[in-house]
Parts: structure tokens; C-alpha cells; sequence
């Protein structure tokens, strides 16, 4: 799981940044609003950790940006405490609020609390609502449906979970835990390998010639991401 830190101040950052990479998440540091919008675009983090007073273009600004187009967590992390901020910051689309000076053990279990898959709001947050593939695959969430040109392609449940899970974040590796974890759930009993098994029975609906993998690249010894290139 990779997290996005947005804060002005190296040492806040910094120590966000050991405390996390601690947790085991991976961390990117922007160091102000701007390059905070091109760092979310482009890495495409799990959670986002975010100043409001920035230089360039405020946090308040930079969430509403996020919001438009992601439902990914953002916890505000600020000075502005008063009653009147904090509804501020959530009215914004702020999944949590923490007033500095903090403690980064509470920010870390605020974080854990925000990265837990949540059943059934975490598969509907992942599922990607669109088309990929140059506009030929569709995934629509209502109906549970995958069409290739226009043709329904029979999937299982399961099958539409992951490849929706692998469209979602189209220039992001999945490992297979992820996969698991963001596809299928904490429900799931099943073995990572198990995993493999639906790709390629998804490969084997989607493959054509040209795309004889279906769109699903492997990534050795990591796992999987959208073969989407244009
Ligand atoms: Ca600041």
C-alpha cells in the first residue's frame, strides 16, 4: 500500500514518513499543492495524508480536486483545529481529520482504520465504473457486467471483482494479496494462487488475437496490472 504525504514542512514529513514506512507502507512526499494533484495522478496512492496551509494551492483545494474524480481516503492533517475546520474539512470529502501537534501513533491507527477494507464499501469504492481497453471493454457495476464490443462477457462474480480491481488503477502492479484483498474481500479463504486461476479463466473470455493475454499483463514475481497501453 502506497500513501501520498502532503505537508510543507520536512520535519512533519518526515516523520510521518518513518513512522509509515514502520507500518510497512510505501511513502511519496509533496511538498506543496501543486505537486501534491501531479503526485496523485501519477502514483496513484491508496491514502492521502494532507496539510491544509501549503504553498501554491491549498489542501482545501487539493481534496476538492482528489474528490472530483477519486474516492481515495483522505486524512487532513492540520493546524486549523476549531470546531468550524473540521466540519470544513469533511464537508470538503476528508475521510478523517487530525489536529497538529499530533501523535504519530494516532495518526498511524488512523491511517490503518482508513486503509481496512471495509466489505462491501471497499469492493464498490474499487470497482471501476467505465471502459478501458481504448473504449472497447465496458465494466458496469450496476448489472455486474463486463462487454467486449458491445457483447456481454460471461464472468463469475468473482472474475468481474478482479478484473474491475485491476481497470480501477490502470497503471498500478497489483500483487495477488492486494488483489484479494481489494477484489474478493476479507471473506476470502482461499490461496494467493487461487488468483491465477481467475485470470487466466478471464483471459481465456477476453483474449483476441493481438491481446492474447486479455488485456492482463503479468508482472513476474509480483503479480498483475490492466495491459492498457495505448
Ligand atoms: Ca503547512
Amino acid at each position: 500500500m502506497k500513501i501520498l504525504i502532503v505537508e510543507d514542512e520536512k520535519s512533519i514529513s518526515e516523520v510521518v514518513s518513518a513512522y509509515a514506512k514502520r507500518e510497512g507502507l510505501e511513502t511519496i512526499c509533496a511538498f506543496d499543492g501543486v505537486e501534491a494533484l501531479k503526485l496523485f495522478e501519477s502514483e496513484q496512492p491508496d491514502l492521502v495524508v494532507l496539510d491544509l496551509m501549503l504553498p501554491k494551492l491549498s489542501g482545501e483545494e487539493v481534496c476538492r480536486r482528489i474528490r472530483e474524480k477519486s474516492n481515495t481516503p483522505v486524512i487532513m492533517l492540520t493546524a486549523k483545529s476549531s470546531e468550524s475546520d473540521v466540519v470544513s474539512g469533511l464537508d470538503l470529502g476528508a475521510n478523517d481529520y487530525v489536529a497538529k501537534p499530533f501523535s504519530p501513533r494516532v495518526l498511524m491507527a488512523r491511517i490503518r482504520a482508513q486503509l481496512r477494507p471495509r466489505e462491501g464499501r471497499e469492493i464498490r469504492d474499487n470497482l471501476a465504473s467505465g471502459t478501458c481497453a481504448d473504449g472497447r471493454i465496458e465494466i458496469d457495476p450496476e448489472r455486474v457486467e463486463i462487454r467486449k464490443d458491445g457483447v456481454v462477457i460471461p464472468v463469475t462474480k468473482s472474475e468481474f471483482l478482479i478484473f474491475s480491481t485491476l481497470a480501477s488503477k490502470p497503471v498500478r502492479t497489483w500483487s495477488r494479496e492486494e488483489i484479494i484483498r481489494s477484489a474478493l474481500g476479507d471473506d476470502y479463504d482461499g490461496f494467493d494462487r487461487t488468483i491465477d486461476t481467475y485470470i487466466k479463466n478471464l483471459r481465456k473470455k477476453l483474449a483476441e488475437k493481438g491481446h492474447e493475454n486479455g488485456w492482463i499483463k503479468t508482472i513476474y514475481g509480483f503479480g498483475y496490472r490492466l495491459d492498457d497501453e495505448k
